[in-house]
């Protein structure tokens, strides 16, 4: 059977890149071995305009953000399902000087479209928010699990749950042979099992581990709270909270000290007991060593791709990322050069 695109990993880069491909008429199959530990079906989903310590507008942020929701609005259209949650993220401030500073940033009109309000005293005697804080907008979190399970459905049998192995992979007459199917051309978005890739591994992937809970709590807000730490309500009283980010320890388990240090945070931002601790999480995000995506072709083999490094921010760069690797690959359009894995060529 012959296809013009196979990929590799059904996470959110490759069900976007996937859905593009498809969309634009293009015979598609997506290979993913059902990792329930994978990055996406860990993550938390959050779309955060405002991030890090110094709290800062993300990288790209106006490029990124236009695009984060009308293309998941789309996701749900075609399926039929809901799993976008546009919610307001509320940021306290730490300091009467942050305070300020913020009130400066409300001036500022590249600020404007994430800014919905900026509060000086405490939003509620639960938060420890003496300062008050930053309400932002343009902001929310994905469901992601249901949005990989509905998409599944949406790829139909374009989607072989089956892992995908290079010692079966042949390249022949033009086309990359893989059990019995000839493909004009491969895709990696297998997030960091890339790096065992005879094509990729010589990228510098800087896997980062996550370790993130789920909990009972009373106070449950109508946004996400993020201070050191971010408390998403999902129902019922039950919340998410994360996440942490280890460069050394990259095995799969749950740790202890990940979990006293995710309920330190809490309680420094939450003035309420945990009632209960109902589940903890862990997976290792697709990193980077320059925290920018990779997308491109490999330098030398034929029709081989990849779509990958997305770090902590999925959910953000994606839908910006997937257009710039469509029209690449269906429309020969250049890929931006801070992204291009050209700029790793000088590495094999
Ligand atoms: C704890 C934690 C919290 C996070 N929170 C957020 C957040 O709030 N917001 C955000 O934007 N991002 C968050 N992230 C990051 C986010 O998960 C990633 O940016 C994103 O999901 C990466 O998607 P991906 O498709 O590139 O990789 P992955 O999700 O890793 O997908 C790769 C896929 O490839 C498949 N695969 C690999 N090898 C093979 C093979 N040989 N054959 C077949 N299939 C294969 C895997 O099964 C998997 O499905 C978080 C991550 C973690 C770990």
């Amino acid at each position: 059977m012959e296809i013009d695109f196979l990929l590799i990993g059904q996470g959110l880069a490759g069900t976007a890149l996937g859905y593009r491909l498809k969309k634009a008429g293009k015979k598609i199959r997506i290979y993913d071995r059902g990792d329930q530990n994978q990055s996406s079906r860990i993550a938390a989903g959050l779309f955060n305009p405002v991030t890090g310590r110094k709290m800062v507008k993300t990288w790209n942020a106006d490029l990124l953000f236009p695009e984060i929701i009308p293309f998941y609005k789309e996701l749900e259209d075609l399926t039929g399902q809901e799993f976008l949650r546009e919610q307001s993220i509320y940021r306290p401030f730490i300091s009467i000087e942050e305070q300020n500073e913020w009130m400066g940033n409300s001036a500022d009109p590249s600020f404007q479209i994430y800014l919905k309000k900026i509060v000086q005293d405490s939003q509620s005697p639960e938060l420890n928010d003496p300062y008050g804080g930053v309400i932002l907008k343009n902001s929310g979190w994905l469901d992601i699990n249901p949005m990989l399970d509905a998409m599944g459905e949406y790829f139909g049998e374009d989607l072989v749950p089956d892992k995908f192995e290079e010692d079966g992979l042949h390249f022949r007459d033009g086309f990359w042979e893989y059990k019995g199917i000839q493909a004009k051309a491969l895709v990696y978005c297998n997030g960091n099992a890339a790096k065992q890739s005879r094509f990729f591994g010589f990228l510098p992937f800087a896997p980062v581990k996550g370790e993130i809970l789920e909990l009972r709590q009373d106070y449950c807000p109508d946004y996400i709270v993020n201070r050191g730490v971010f408390r998403v309500h999902l129902g019922n009283g039950i919340h998410r909270v994360g996440s942490t980010y280890t460069w050394h320890d990259l095995d799969q388990g749950p740790t202890e000290s990940a979990k006293n240090e995710l309920l330190e945070r809490l309680s420094g931002l939450v003035n309420l007991p945990v009632k209960e601790l109902l589940s903890q999480k862990t997976g290792i995000r697709p990193a980077t060593r320059d925290r920018k995506p990779f997308l491109g072709k490999h330098p030398t083999e034929q029709s081989v791709y990849i779509f990958n490094g997305f770090g902590a921010k999925g959910v953000s760069l994606i839908p910006f990322y997937s257009k710039m690797m469509f029209r690449f690959l269906v429309e020969f359009q250049p890929i931006e050069d801070e992204v291009n894995i050209t700029r790793y060529f000088n590495y094999i």
